[in-house]
């Protein structure tokens, strides 16, 4: 039988057992998503749950997180608790510092949708969604420490199998959005 000139070239037994074949987007989605570096951040009720994570009964730090305090060192803000109007500018200020790939987890029902604020007060903010682009929703009043914790491992899986092309894309789609609503 003759051989394929077009067919690659056979990987010998020796080599396939030693050489790992993967794509640059792998490799940087495998390197992120073992150290999602959260921003501290909290605004209400929600937070104390947060807050509940972060201590040793949930081992927070086994999923590589490690909270900051500055927005340069995060890439992951999770929305906890309500947002009223005074605050919705100093958000979007903490978003846009935080360095690309960045994501968001909007928890609970006030950061959702208002919440308990949503049908008669003017000062809360309807949906964090309105002010900066949502990865992963946790619904509840407040959600538990597990509920985050799912939510960590959906944004996990998201980032495990995101190509760079397409979150750049996403992003400036967003940014074009928010300009042209300013
Ligand atoms: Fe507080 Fe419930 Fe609102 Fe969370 S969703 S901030 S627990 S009122």
């Amino acid at each position: 039988k003759l051989a394929n000139p077009s067919a690659p070239p056979a990987v010998t037994h020796g080599l396939s057992e030693n050489v790992i074949l993967t794509t640059v987007d792998d490799l940087y989605n495998w390197c992120r998503l073992s150290s999602l570096f959260p921003l501290l951040y909290g605004t209400a009720c929600c937070f104390i749950e947060f807050a509940a994570l972060i201590g040793s009964r949930f081992d927070f730090d086994r999923f590589g997180l490690l909270p900051r305090a500055s927005p340069r060192q995060a890439d992951l803000i999770i929305t906890a608790g309500t947002i009223n109007m005074k605050m919705a500018p100093a958000l979007v200020r903490l978003y846009e510092q935080m360095p690309d790939p960045k994501y968001v987890i909007a928890m609970g029902a006030c950061t959702i949708t208002g919440g308990m604020f949503s049908s008669d007060s003017t000062s809360a903010v309807r949906g964090v969604d309105k002010l900066i682009p949502v990865d992963v929703y946790i619904p509840g009043c407040p959600p538990r420490p597990e509920a985050i914790i799912d939510a960590i491992i959906k944004l996990r899986k998201k980032v495990a199998t995101e190509s760079m092309q397409d979150r750049a894309y996403t992003l400036q789609t967003h940014r074009f959005y928010e300009r042209s609503h300013q």
